[in-house]
């Protein structure tokens, strides 16, 4: 063939397959114009692991109506002027590529409106091309609506993988920018069901929970700014002397700005892969190997060999000290000084992980209101903004020992300790106990499991199999003995022993689906909602044998006043509360 210019149609194509290259690229492309727009609440819903439908809304500050078809233009931004801004970009986005690359491999629907503009504008594009423009009333931000991905291109459509697989790199991306973003609001949305929220409160210790939860965030530890080089007089060492809690001031500034924040886990909390590892660099999310290996360098000899920690760690420098123009999907980036980059995120780490206290959680106050027992406890939202992180409190290791006095409405053992009466939710006591059994059991890879004296068969939806499929092993080492049986069936010929009531069948699905759910802490979720089918239910007869037993588990327990969840174990009247409500004080 002689040589040809290909024309704009396949340019277009082809283009848009370095920067999209599947359902989670063009969420990214998407949360970074919504955060580049300034939105304070950003929502993305998705259909189908975003083939069908992939969904951004924002309330950022909107297309002027005479940009919105330029918006779509290859190579159209707003935020380059000239070739000089290339090398101080301080936005997520500059090239002008995403949206026309959508545009060319779906269909999409923009919705948007400005402050200054009465009414929105819609605009709609198949294939690349404008097929409707109309007015449209529309509140302040953006939407934009992308359906049936790849349309176009069957080639790449076969690229891709399971749905679940899909929505999977899709929550992994979304969290990974709440975790860049605390103060902006994000959710996702898939078939309708919430499947992560962050609040915006500001605090990344906030969305650390919201993302790990309460057990692992509670494990990690904020990352030390590192010590002034000329110590001050009070404290000729640079370290020490200064009351816990009060920030210290004068942290050295690197020459170009750098500066290194976030939290790292403590070397206790580990995983079995690298995913739970984010590094962000001024705001972006970005699979840096080099700074990858100075975080794993920094755990050396504290970490299990082939065990990766869980970290997110920002580095924030001038936008000079970074290239972030050599790669499509800006997914990497290049240094300047990496040489002093690396050091300084290796320093930051090594130096958080061996010299910081461990942060505990304070254990929740209790306020004892005698007449509203269960109005007290908190909901795991809650929990998770009053949680104090300090440095003083040790872990509320211990409860007294508590003389069991009988059970309320089916549901608390009511106890007595040195100090006063203790009300203690017996699901949530005993959810504690067997969490903790099968975590020491899963360690020395021994979960009991009882063999059924049937199979059961289990007819999964696609799904469900898919993560079962996936899980297997996993699975077998928590005590499930599944096996395939043809298509989405399989066979269930042995449960962990804490299972051995019930409707089997149902509890299985339930734990799979609530894991499920919980993209990037499968395991962790499923251990939980595996102590929760285990555990007894309120409502249930307990005898004062089984109540005694119940309490002293708990008390050997770690931490024995949550639940694995976070809810409290117990609540606490104080013997001084007593007298105050009875006026003997
Ligand atoms: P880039 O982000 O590299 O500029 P895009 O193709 O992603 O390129 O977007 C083109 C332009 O459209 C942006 O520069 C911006 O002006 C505008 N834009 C896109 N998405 C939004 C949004 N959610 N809110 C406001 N403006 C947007
Ligand atoms: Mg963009």
């Amino acid at each position: 063939m002689p040589i040809r210019i290909l024309s704009p149609e396949v340019v277009s194509k082809i283009a848009a397959g370095e920067v999209i290259e599947r359902p989670a690229s063009v969420v990214k492309e998407l949360i970074e114009n919504s955060i580049d727009a300034g939105a304070s609440e950003i929502k993305v819903e998705v259909r189908q692991g975003g083939r069908r439908l992939i969904r951004v809304i924002d309330d950022g500050r909107g297309i002027p109506a005479e940009e919105v078809e330029l918006a779509f233009e290859r190579y159209s931004t707003s935020k380059l002027k000239d070739a000089e801004d290339l090398y101080r970009i301080a936005t997520l986005g500059f090239r002008g590529e995403a949206l026309p690359s959508i545009a060319a491999v779906s269909k999409v629907t923009m919705v948007t409106r400005t402050k200054e503009q009465e009414i929105g504008v819609l605009l709609r594009l198949e294939g690349g091309k404008v097929i409707k423009r109309q007015k449209k009333g529309a509140l302040r931000g953006t939407v934009v609506s992308v359906e049936d991905l790849f349309f176009n291109t069957p080639a790449r459509l076969k690229f891709l993988r399971k749905e679940s697989t899909e929505a999977r790199h899709i929550s992994d991306l979304v969290t990974r920018y709440a975790l860049a973003y605390p103060s902006m609001r994000f959710s996702l949305l898939s078939e309708g069901r919430t499947l992560f929220r962050s609040t915006g409160s500001g605090s990344l210790y906030d969305v650390l929970i919201e993302v790990y939860g309460l057990e692992t965030a509670r494990q990690m530890l904020e990352i030390a700014p590192l010590q002034e080089p000329v110590p001050s007089q009070r404290d000729p060492k640079g370290q020490g002397s200064r009351p816990k809690g009060i920030p210290r001031e004068g942290m050295r500034e690197e020459a170009e700005g750098l500066k290194i924040s976030g939290y790292v886990g403590a070397p206790s909390l580990h995983r079995a892969s690298g995913r739970y590892l984010t590094i962000l660099i001024n705001g972006r999310w970005v699979r840096d190997q080099l700074l990858g290996y100075a975080i794993k360098e920094a755990y050396h000899t504290l970490l299990p060999k082939g065990r990766y920690p869980v970290a997110v760690v920002r580095v924030a420098l001038s936008p000079q000290e970074v290239d972030i123009n050599v790669h499509p999907a800006k997914a990497e980036v290049r240094f300047r000084r990496s040489g002093e980059v690396f050091a300084a995120v290796q320093k930051a780490v090594r130096h958080t992980l061996k010299g910081a206290p461990i942060p505990v959680v304070a254990p929740p106050r209790w306020t004892p209101e005698p007449r509203l027992p269960t109005s007290l406890r908190p909901s795991p939202g809650q929990m998770a903004l009053e949680v104090q992180r300090t440095e003083e409190i040790a872990p509320s290791k211990n409860i007294p020992p508590l003389r069991v006095l009988g059970q309320l409405g089916l549901t608390y053992i009511i106890a007595e300790g040195p100090e006063g009466m203790y009300l203690i939710d017996q699901h949530a006591a005993h959810e504690r106990v067997l969490y903790e059994r099968l975590l020491g059991e899963r360690a020395k890879m021994a979960v009991s499991s009882q063999s059924l004296l049937e199979p059961l068969s289990l007819d999964l939806s696609p799904e469900e199999a898919a993560i079962v499929e996936e899980n297997l092993d996993t699975l077998r080492s928590w005590g499930f003995d599944l096996e395939p049986f043809g298509g989405q069936t399989y066979l269930l010929r042995a449960v962990p022993a804490i299972l051995k009531e019930g409707d089997l069948s149902q509890a299985m699905r339930e734990v799979i689906d609530e894991a499920s759910r919980q993209a990037g802490r499968w395991e962790e979720e499923f251990v939980i909602s595996l102590a929760c089918h285990g555990a007894v239910r309120a409502g249930q007869t307990m005898s004062e044998g089984e109540m005694r037993e119940l309490v002293r588990q708990l008390e050997k327990t770690n931490s024995p006043r949550t639940c694995p969840h976070g809810r409290p174990t117990m609540i606490h009247l104080s013997a001084e509360q007593l007298q105050k409500e009875f006026g003997r004080s």
